[in-house]
């Protein structure tokens, strides 16, 4: 996967992208990575890439000729999800990850200040994402956010065991607890399940603590997940114990 990022401040993403898995996937050429300076296409002497809002109103505007210069730069293909980084996009899930997991190329775009201008926005994007139902000071987190969840979901980033289809979300529940050395730590020890050597009944103890723990903490998940009848009975289950 080619991923190309177009930011007022490309310093942001060195180190991130230079540790652990994000590194290991570029030595690996599971990942080509590249930064633009929108500030490169300000077409000024002065690098000025943004000006002050029609209406007023305070805050600046991302010009959308300095913009779409940027992108029109880096895109070669009309096909190519240029996605801006948005408070106001679809809301970045595991199902939004895998999805963008599958694309050979990416172009994200970060704003800042108050945002972009709208016809940049209409001319050269064609995806809006949200990292969630909040404001950040502008888009490079969230950029550093999506790159993360999405190469991850890489085949090979993570090792052959693909440790990532466990991981919460990824077959719409959250995943139970872990455990590792010692068995037994200031009188709490480790269930004896896991230590039995018996691989089906491991496999149904997790089961049911991904059941539990998402009913526990986010029972909105489970109207969503795919369960089967077995996973039904145990749910049942926990509710009678609880009284629901
Ligand atoms: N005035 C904009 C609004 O109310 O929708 C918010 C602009 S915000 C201060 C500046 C930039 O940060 C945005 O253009 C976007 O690129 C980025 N940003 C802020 N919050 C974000 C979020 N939750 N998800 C993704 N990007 C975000």
């Amino acid at each position: 996967m080619k991923i190309d990022v177009l930011t007022l401040f490309p310093d942001m993403f060195s180190a991130v992208m230079s540790e652990s898995m994000m590194w290991k996937a570029r030595e690996h050429g599971l990942l080509e990575f590249e930064v633009h300076d929108i500030r490169d296409h300000a077409g000024n002497k002065q690098r000025k890439v943004d000006d002050s809002p029609y209406g007023g109103g305070g805050g600046m505007i991302l010009k959308a000729d300095v913009l779409t210069r940027a992108i029109e730069a880096v895109r070669q293909h009309d096909e190519t999800p240029v996605i801006l980084m948005s408070p106001q996009g679809r809301v970045l899930t595991h199902r939004v990850a895998a999805e963008l997991s599958q694309c050979e190329r990416l172009i994200l775009v970060c704003g800042h200040y108050e945002g972009v201008d709208e016809r940049a926005r209409q001319l050269a994007i064609n995806d809006e994402i949200s990292i969630g139902d909040y404001v950040l000071t502008g888009g490079e987190l969230a950029a550093l956010v999506l790159i993360d969840a999405v190469v991850r979901l890489i085949p090979g980033v993570l090792g052959a065991e693909g440790a990532q289809h466990r991981d919460s979300h990824a077959d719409g529940l959250l995943e139970g607890p872990h455990y590792t050395r010692p068995s037994e730590f200031r009188g709490l020890r480790v269930p004896a399940v896991l230590t039995s050597g018996h691989h089906a009944e491991v496999d149904r103890w997790r089961r049911r603590q991904a059941l539990k723990r998402t009913w526990e903490r986010r029972p909105d998940l489970l109207e969503k997940a795919v369960l089967s009848e077995e996973d039904r009975a145990y749910l049942s289950q926990l509710k009678d114990e609880a009284g629901d």
